[in-house]
């Protein structure tokens, strides 16, 4: 995990058996960042950065205390109206063989709750990993509507009813026969959004009413009462809180995993800012501080504001130099229609990190009349070709256009790195052909990622590499380097390409012509093959020498290796 996404992520020993030192009764606020709701920010109620609020049972209380406690809770600690409340719980799959959880409802109507909803997957939760602690879990929803709700409107139907809270009961464990066996340590596990929970308190249509982003959104948007309502505004405050928090963490813009989240978080913020009248960053970066620094005082410790200034002005020199580029490779050659128009934005995306998102706008400003919709499908199926499927899951979660400055597998943010990265794709192609080489056919890409200082490679193949078969691998690629064969491309219609023998995932949907890499001087003896969208290095003797600095296992079944070039 690049972050903690809900406030169980520090508990799991404990869940699982462990001693706490402090009992087996709990209560933790967690903050939690979860980057796949990126997509959902700016509506009522999703927020990448917010806290959670938990209590806890290890092996001490169960399901009728829980739920008694947490209804107490909401009715008379919080004070919502008891008709404004619905819950669910878990309808029972014959697939698990598990019945729908009859304790928990009829623990809620001997409360008086009688809107109860019964859901499977939103009501079931685990285990982590294939086998483990897992149960079905019961959830509490909050009445958002106007007027009363209609009698027959319950949580799956109707989403006007937002969740605060999920208590999960776990009772079960599934073993490696897919069965589900009584655990001996209960536990319970729940998760309280504060941000929602304060919302609903106030009456308020969303999060961004709150206290805790009055100071924020107000710095965004001195003037507007109604601010909190833009869907810009909240992105923006969104993305500055989050920032804020993970540099209070230590985390750096960088472009890999947790730095790479936070840069892209930056640059979406300055972004989509750029829409807004302009305001001054250090205030809004300092009204998230003020507004949290009691309760986390470690955000005063770190130059926050200096981080954010530092990324910004990055972007906007790169931004700039992109813009550069297009309008000169319009005077050179000047696109007639979407398609030209689109490849322009991509080979920009590609070589100068432009964000996809600019493209239409930053090209449009010199050729008119291009026809949004061809250009956004053309650049869809461009990014589509040109994306390996191993990208990394955090990137995946921020959707296909996001501010990136990657092509998935690659990430460069300057001229010395992309050099150096390209050397390591193409280091990649030749390592794989190495390892078919020495190891067999069997051996097929899982993954790939490739940063400034390695490269990594995951494929299939059952054992440890012994040292002798590394020292095997890196000699065969290293001859392949001293050979300094042309790096070619060719693109060729499917059927055609997969004819030629070039490597490409087997259930992956390609487009209708894809690209080969190849390395050599024709096709059919060339050292290696690939489906690949590129970029590489012209030859193999500008990879350099390739080191094959580790080796483990990445799962039942797949090695992995790191490399690099020197
Ligand atoms: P939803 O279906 O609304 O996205 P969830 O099922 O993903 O919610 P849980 O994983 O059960 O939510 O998390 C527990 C609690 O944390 C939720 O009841 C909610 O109060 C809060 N929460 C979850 N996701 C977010 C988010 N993106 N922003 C703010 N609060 C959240
Ligand atoms: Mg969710």
């Amino acid at each position: 995990m690049l972050f903690t996404t809900a406030g169980m992520h520090p508990l799991i020993p404990y869940l699982l058996g462990d001693e706490h030192p402090d009992g087996s009764r709990l209560v933790n606020i967690q903050r939690s960042l979860r980057t796949g709701d990126i997509d959902e920010v700016g509506d009522a109620t999703h927020l990448t950065f917010f806290e959670m609020l938990g209590h806890w049972s290890l092996g001490d209380y169960f399901k009728r205390e829980a739920i008694t406690w947490s209804y107490r809770f909401a009715t008379e600690e919080l004070q919502l109206p008891k008709d404004k409340l619905a819950v669910t719980i878990y309808a029972g799959e014959t697939s698990r063989g598990i019945g729908s959880d009859e304790e928990a409802a009829k623990i809620w109507r001997s409360l008086g709750v009688e809107r109860i909803d019964q859901l499977t997957d939103d009501n079931w939760w685990g285990p982590v990993h294939a086998t483990g602690p897992c149960g079905p879990t019961t959830e509490i929803f909050v009445w958002t509507g106007n007027n009363e709700p209609p009698t027959d409107s319950l949580p799956g139907n109707d989403d006007r009813w937002v969740e605060i809270w999920n208590n999960v009961f776990m009772e079960f464990n599934k073993t490696t026969d897919a069965t589900y066996q009584p655990l001996k340590q209960k536990n319970i596990d729940t998760g309280v959004g504060l941000e929602r929970v304060l919302m609903v308190v106030n009456g308020y249509e969303s999060v961004y009413q709150i206290d805790l982003f009055e100071p924020l959104i107000a710095a965004i948007s001195p003037d507007k009462s109604l601010a909190h309502a833009d869907r810009d505004v909240r992105v923006v405050a969104d993305h500055i809180r989050a920032a804020v928090f993970l540099i209070a963490d230590g985390v750096e813009p960088s472009n890999k995993d947790r730095g790479y989240v936070l840069r892209r978080l930056i640059r979406r913020a300055v972004h989509v800012a750029g829409r807004l009248d302009p305001f001054n960053w250090p205030t809004a970066v300092e009204a998230v501080v003020g507004a949290y620094a009691d309760e986390y005082p470690h955000l005063l410790e770190r130059p926050i504001a200096k981080v954010f200034m530092t990324e910004q002005s990055k972007f906007y020199q790169q931004l700039e130099r992109a813009k550069r580029f297009i309008a000169k490779s319009l005077e050179k050659s000047p696109v007639a229609n979407a398609q030209e128009a689109a490849a322009l934005a991509f080979l920009a995306y590609q070589s100068h990190a432009l964000p996809l998102e600019l493209g239409y706008e930053l090209i449009e400003h010199h050729v008119r009349h291009i026809d949004r919709n061809a250009f956004e499908s053309s650049l869809d199926a461009l990014v589509q070709a040109h994306q390996e499927i191993s990208r990394a899951g955090s990137e995946k979660k921020f959707g296909g256009h996001g501010l990136i400055l990657d092509t998935g597998e690659l990430k460069a943010t300057d001229e010395a790195e992309l050099q150096k990265v390209l050397r390591l794709h193409t280091a990649t192609h030749i390592l794989q052909a190495a390892l078919r080489h020495i190891l067999g056919d069997h051996v097929q890409q899982k993954g790939s990622d490739i940063n400034p200082e390695r490269l990594r490679f995951d494929f299939t193949h059952s054992e440890k590499l012994t040292d002798n078969q590394i020292r095997a691998v890196e000699a065969w690629a290293n001859d392949i380097v001293d050979q300094d064969l042309p790096m070619q491309s060719v693109d060729l219609p499917l059927h055609e390409a997969e004819r030629t023998g070039a490597l490409h995932f087997f259930n992956h949907k390609y487009p209708p012509i894809v690209t080969v890499y190849y390395l050599g001087n024709d096709l059919t003896t060339a050292a290696s093959k690939e489906f690949c969208g590129g970029p590489h290095v012209a030859r193999s003797g500008e990879v350099g020498r390739i080191t094959i600095t580790k080796e483990q296992s990445a799962g039942a079944g797949i090695r992995r290796i790191k490399a690099i070039v020197a």
